[in-house]
């Protein structure tokens, strides 16, 4: 699934749409009012997480890439296409994806505080939510999209490991000030990562998803689906400490 900076990365490929009119709308889509699209002019492009948002002086559709949303851009894929946006100066196609057309005012909608890549995160903010639910696992608030807005199981491994804290840990267990620099440290490499699609590098940079050896300990990784969600794990349980009860 993708994730904020990747989100970011995608709205700079097609910032060459914005000012220009839908000549074309398409797609299977059945919340889309085609008609209505065609003709209007795209005003500007923005993200919130793992949300990527087409505005319109009257509207916005909103696209969410799920777990196995594709696009194309200026070209098709051969599989069912969700949404087209044609341009005079090019084309956009979404595929596998969720789309939602929104009526509402996006600053009613959306709390741009939480959003990890957004200038105006509050940091302070993402604590307080999070230390509402001692008993969460750490590994599961980091992903909770009302409290960290774009942090995806990348960031949410390599944070961890940046910061040595085991993702089964509880969170009331874990030292206010060690989450404050795990929620530091999500914003940090969110950064990083856009500046690494930027660079076409991403890949190169993971220290610990999806490998097999903790760069620190050169001992195995771990790799387990934890909690609710069950989203991958790769850990060092060397180096990455454990906060549970004692009596757990
Ligand atoms: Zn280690």
């Amino acid at each position: 699934m993708p994730e904020g900076p990747q989100m970011v990365f995608l709205k700079e490929q097609l910032s060459h749409f914005v000012g220009e009119t839908v000549v074309e709308a398409k797609g299977r889509e059945k919340g889309i009012p085609y008609d209505l699209v065609e003709g209007q002019a795209l005003v500007d492009m923005k993200t919130f997480g793992k949300e990527l948002l087409f505005c319109f002086p009257d509207f916005t559709i909103r696209i969410h890439l799920v777990l196995f949303g594709k696009y194309a851009i200026d070209s098709t894929l051969n599989r069912a296409l969700q949404l087209g946006l044609v341009f005079e100066n090019g084309e956009v196609n979404f595929y596998a994806c969720k789309c939602r057309f929104i009526k509402e005012p996006l600053d009613k909608m959306y709390d741009w505080t939480i959003d990890v890549i957004d200038k105006s995160f509050n940091p302070q903010k993402a604590l307080e939510k999070m230390v509402l639910k001692p008993r969460q696992l750490i590994c599961e608030a980091l992903l909770d999209q009302n409290i960290l807005a774009g942090v995806g199981n990348k960031i949410k491994n390599e944070v961890l490991f940046r910061r040595q804290i085991h993702p089964e840990s509880l969170v009331g267990e874990i030292p206010v000030e060690k989450l404050q620099t795990l929620i530091e440290e999500c914003v940090k490499l969110s950064f990083e990562y856009l500046d690494w699609k930027r660079e076409g590098t991403d890949n190169d940079h993971w220290e610990v998803y999806k490998k097999k050896e903790c760069p620190r300990d050169r001992v195995p990784l771990l790799k387990e689906k934890i909690g609710k969600s069950a989203r991958s794990c790769y850990f060092c349980d060397k180096c990455q400490k454990l906060y549970i009860p004692d009596n757990f």
